[in-house]
């Protein structure tokens, strides 16, 4: 600041002495000189006003930099104290004590009676609740959400699928049979409860692979606004002792969570096959899965409004035990379709297709005699390609006579693997 003031000095001194060169002594230069210094001290005050003014924005800007680089300290400080944090240990409550402690067991294996952190809700703390150890004193330090197998997160789960009845072609007695037995005590449970029954507690869909099995199921979910959850049978055999019945016991507390729900268990004879009187330790563990899953089904608990559903395509080696009254007791066969579901099924797939108006479908129906749902899906996605192949937008009926054989050379009939084993 001294040194500009200094320089703003000079220069004017000599600026002046170059401009005027008044005589000195004499009343002209006395006037002149007055005049000139207050013209000079007034560009010298804006001078330094303005110099005031940038000098404020700088501090404010450097005063605003350095809070952003405190919390920036902040945040890092925070950050390396949780990295040098030591870990937690997770354990499950199995008691809780009047004198407040609780009896654990911890994931490393043993039990505690451990001390309860006063932060900690003690409504909180029930038996079976998760919770973190303080790994020197072992005392619950959090409650930590409720555990889930990652396997199920991963499940199947939709919130009322997009597939309505209108999108299943024939299949009448199948869909009464089903809406019945799982929309109805659904969306109406007080009709059973004014009757006096109990609804059928599962309900098994057996077919060949591509018969609408898991089309119905979706719709079902969709009018009853359920939540679908999908569940492979084979995934719930597990390599590790008990970890199947675990699954399971998960997948029902899942569903009773969404509830309404639809459990749809599909390949159902992986977990459900004949148990034997030889057995190895996997077979006696598949056993284990498929008891719990008899467990669930008999609702040792009451099970609310989930609905559960299986499928299979070999019924005939499923174990009687899980077709007992109680348990699968209602069974709806989806056969092939015939030639007006066909038809229908036909109607549903070309929808939104740019069809040939001479595409007779006299002619397309008696070509898939014999062949399922899926396999006229299949077909007409396969027309579809043919004329994109040709550059075309309009499907004739010579795309749909190529797609019909290649689904038939691939096998989709009668040779199909599936059809090996039904
Ligand atoms: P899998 O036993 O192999 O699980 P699935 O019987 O469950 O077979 P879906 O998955 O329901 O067979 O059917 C496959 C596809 O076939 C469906 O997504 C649907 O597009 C079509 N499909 C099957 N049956 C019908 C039908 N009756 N109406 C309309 N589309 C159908």
């Amino acid at each position: 600041m001294l040194g500009s003031l200094k320089a703003i000095l000079k220069t004017t001194t000599v600026d002046e002495v170059v401009r005027c060169h008044p005589m000195p002594g004499t009343a002209d230069a006395k006037d002149e000189s007055s005049v000139d210094d207050s013209a000079y001290s007034q560009s010298y005050t804006r001078h330094l006003e303005r110099r005031l003014r940038a000098l404020e924005t700088e501090k404010q800007i450097l005063q605003a930099e350095r809070s952003r680089l405190e919390k920036e300290t902040q945040t890092l400080r925070t950050e390396l104290e949780k990295l040098r944090q030591s870990p937690l240990i997770t354990a499950t409550i199995t008691e809780m004590l009047e004198d407040g402690r609780a009896i654990v067991k911890s994931s490393t294996g043993p039990n505690f009676v451990v001390h309860v952190a006063s932060s900690i809700p003690k409504d909180k703390l029930q038996p079976g609740a998760l919770v973190a150890l303080n790994q020197r004193s072992f005392a619950i330090t959090q409650e930590l959400p409720p555990s889930r197998d990652p396997i199920i997160r991963a499940m199947e789960i939709e919130e009322a699928p997009n597939v309505s009845y209108q999108d299943i072609g024939g299949l009448l007695d199948q869909l009464r049979e089903i809406r019945e037995t799982v929309e109805l005590p659904l969306l109406k449970p007080e009709l059973f409860e004014q009757v006096g029954i109990e609804p059928p507690k599962g309900v098994l869909l057996t077919g060949k692979p591509g018969t609408g099995k898991t089309l119905c199921a979706r719709a079902v979910a969709h009018e009853t606004n359920a939540t679908f959850i999908r569940v492979i049978g084979s995934e719930l055999v597990q390599k590790f002792i008990g970890e199947g019945a675990r699954l399971v016991r998960e997948i029902f507390m899942l569903a009773k969570e969404k509830a309404p729900a639809i459990i749809f268990v599909d390949e159902l004879d992986a977990v459900g096959s004949h148990r034997l009187d030889i057995a190895t330790s996997g077979d006696r563990e598949v056993q284990r899965t498929l008891m719990q899953l008899l467990s669930e089904l008999d609702g040792f608990e009451s099970r609310g409004q989930v609905a559960v559903l299986g499928a299979t395509n070999r019924p005939d080696i499923l174990d009687p035990a899980l077709l007992r009254p109680g348990r699968f007791d209602r069974i709806i066969e989806f056969p092939l379709p015939d030639d007006a579901s066909r038809r229908e099924i036909f109607k549903i797939h070309i929808r939104g297709m740019n069809i040939d108006s001479a595409v007779d479908f006299n002619q397309l129906l008696s070509a898939t005699q014999g062949r399922t749902g899926a396999d006229i899906k299949t077909m007409c996605t396969e027309a579809g390609m043919f004329a994109i192949r040709d550059n075309r937008t309009c499907v004739t009926q010579e795309d749909f006579r190529k797609a019909i054989s290649k689904v038939q050379e691939r096998g989709l009939g009668d040779h199909a693997p599936s059809s090996i084993y039904c």
